[in-house]
Formats: C-alpha cells, sequence, structure tokens
C-alpha cells in the first residue's frame, strides 16, 4: 500500500500516519519527493485495511502496489533516484563510467589503468579484490591487500572505488575501504548477502544474476532496500540465452523496462556481456543510446597478462575512443559524459 500524501501535509499527520502503520506492525518507508511525501506500507496489508485512510488529514490518495517488489518500484517513489557514490552522482544527466581492470592484480596494473581510465572520463575505479571464479584453481583476488591498493589508488586519482563484496563476513571489511559494494551476477540472488550490505550506508552496484529475470532483479534490489538501504544501482551485464557467439546475451531492453518499472539507476557492463573486447565499444553505444545511466567498462594495459577477463578488457587507447564515441551519443538522448581530468 502506498499513500500519497497533499503537497500541505504537516510533519504532524505525517508522524501521525506513520504511527498508525507501525502500531499495526507494518514499516512505514518515507519517500520525499520534490513535490510532494510518499508512504510506504511494508508488510500484511490486511490489518491496515479498514483504516481509511481517505479520512485522515494529509493524505491525498491511497491505494495498493501491485507489483511485488514495492520500495524499488516506481509506484512508491515516482522521481528517478539519483544518490551519490563517493564525490560522484549517479541517476541524474550525467552518464556515469565506471572502469578499471577485471582483478587487483599484485602488479602496478590498477595504478596505471587508474590513472588511464580517469584522464579518459571515468568517474569510478573498479577492480575486484575477491573474485567470483568459475574454477577454484583460477586466481581468486587478493583480498584485504587489494582493498588496500584500491584505496591506495583512490588516494592517488580521488577518484571513488567500487569493489564486489562475495560473502557476509566480508562486508565489514569492504565497506571499510570501498566508496560502493559490487554484489556479482553469481552472488545476485544471495539473499543473506543482500540483507547485510541492506545494511550499510554505501550505495550498491547489484549485478544481474545470468539467469535472472528483470522482476527478480527487482526483487533482489527489493532486499537490500528493505534492510534500510535505498542507494542501489542496477546493473544489466548480459544473460545466458542459447546463444554462444558471445559470452553473455546483453538485454538491451532491461534498461527501459528497469527503468519504466523502478526508481534506481540503470547502468549496463557491455564487457561481461560480450565477452570480447571488440564488441564492447558498440554495445555502450547502444546502452548509452538506449537511456543507460552509466556503464561499466574493463579496461588493462596489457589484456594478453591480464589475471582475470582479458579477452573482454580495453586497452587504454580503446577505452579512450570508447569514450570519444559515446559522448556525441550522450549529448543527442539529452546526456553528458565528462571530460577526462
Ligand atoms: C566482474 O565485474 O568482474 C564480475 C565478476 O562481474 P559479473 O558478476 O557480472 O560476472
Ligand atoms: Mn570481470
Amino acid at each position: 500500500m502506498i499513500i500519497v500524501l497533499r503537497p500541505d501535509a504537516t510533519e504532524e499527520q505525517i508522524q501521525h500516519l506513520v504511527d498508525l502503520i507501525s502500531e499495526k506492525g507494518l514499516r512505514a518507508h518515507l519517500s520525499r519527493g520534490t513535490e510532494r511525501t510518499i508512504i510506504g506500507c511494508i508488510g500484511d496489508e490486511s490489518k491496515i485495511q479498514d483504516i481509511p485512510f481517505l479520512a485522515i488529514p494529509g493524505v491525498e490518495s491511497a491505494m495498493p502496489i501491485l507489483e511485488p517488489y514495492k520500495l524499488a518500484s516506481k509506484s512508491f517513489h515516482p522521481e528517478k533516484s539519483r544518490f551519490p557514490v563517493g564525490n560522484v552522482t549517479v541517476g541524474g544527466d550525467e552518464i556515469v563510467v565506471v572502469a578499471g581492470p577485471c582483478s587487483v592484480e599484485p602488479n602496478q596494473t590498477l595504478f596505471e589503468t587508474a590513472r588511464a581510465v580517469k584522464k579518459a572520463g571515468a568517474k569510478i575505479l573498479r577492480g575486484g579484490a575477491f573474485k567470483p571464479r568459475t574454477s577454484p584453481y583460477d586466481f581468486c583476488g587478493l583480498g584485504e591487500e587489494g582493498l588496500r591498493m584500491l584505496d591506495e589508488a583512490r588516494q592517488e586519482t580521488g577518484l571513488p572505488i567500487v569493489t564486489e563484496v562475495m560473502d557476509t563476513r566480508e562486508v565489514e571489511l569492504v565497506y571499510r575501504y570501498a566508496d560502493a559494494f559490487q554484489i556479482g551476477a553469481r552472488n545476485a540472488q544471495n539473499f543473506n548477502l543482500l540483507r547485510e550490505v541492506g545494511k550499510y550506508d554505501k550505495p550498491v552496484f547489484l549485478k544481474r544474476g545470468m539467469s535472472m529475470t528483470i522482476k527478480e532483479l527487482l526483487m533482489s534490489a527489493e532486499y537490500i532496500i528493505s534492510q534500510g538501504n535505498p542507494h542501489v544501482v542496477l546493473v544489466e551485464r548480459g544473460i545466458r540465452t542459447f546463444e554462444t557467439a558471445t559470452r553473455n546475451t546483453l538485454d538491451i531492453a532491461a534498461v527501459p523496462v528497469l527503468q519504466h518499472k523502478s526508481h534506481l539507476p540503470v547502468f549496463v557492463d557491455p564487457s561481461h556481456a560480450a565477452g570480447d573486447w571488440r564488441y564492447v565499444t558498440k554495445l555502450a553505444c547502444a546502452a548509452v543510446a538506449c537511456g543507460a545511466d552509466g556503464l561499466m567498462i574493463e579496461v588493462h594495459p596489457n589484456p594478453e597478462r591480464a589475471f582475470s577477463d582479458g579477452a573482454q578488457s580495453l586497452k587504454f587507447e580503446k577505452f579512450e575512443m570508447l569514450m570519444q564515441t559515446i559522448r556525441p551519443i550522450a549529448e543527442a538522448v539529452g546526456r553528458f559524459v565528462a571530460e577526462g581530468a
């Protein structure tokens, strides 16, 4: 159930409604827009069905949220969500590019890449310290040492960092270093992990699981938001289909569908969708044209030597070209991509 308040509703009237809802054992989530405030009632709605909301001062309308996801839905929060990731705002007119190597490696890769992507206009640095690998014998990341290196790269470049957290036991550790959590495709329905990052006050980049429907992705976002953390970025990164020419099939339609159903920013990761550097720029162009709020791109100075995902990683000059290519497309759809610094 959502209760839309009149623009002139007073704080006392709002608090009265919150108390009424809470007394019945439901949670009242306030969404304060520029125009008006909406209260989302989360819990067993049968307990509040007899409350005559329309007769209560300050209330304009009350209606059920039909979707199974509530706090992630547009009905609850009609305006687009916009929030900071470190010193960068996502969900605004700027198309924010997150870039960096797949893994933080025990060499200079992260630092060289951080400088190069910043110069090309990327606003957030990525790099995995905890890597979900298909084989347990592959490089699984540097753990806390990788987080320390990310911190150093942030200090040097000023770029905020996003890095994957794989385990509930490591959330606190990752929180200490990162500006934002990443939940990987393989953990996108790890409900305990989703709940855990939902208890923290840093944004979460939630990748779509490789076999997840759009509705399931929004339900995963709901797990995070329901714990109190509203700052979720949805990331389309390709799904498994019968097609094998690309690593995953980029579901470009997910961008407008998610933006229609949800207020959360929607990013596209063309690197993991393509699996091949040759297709990454084209898919990035499609994502920008389609209205994506940001991109996540894997970049490496020497992809043949990358510890993970070399085949899909762009060399510095290719990444620079990608940034040049997407700028006019962003402008054509009323957005912009920052110049390099
Ligand atoms: C990654 O970003 O390096 C990664 C492992 O992505 P995904 O979870 O989308 O496969
Ligand atoms: Mn990767």
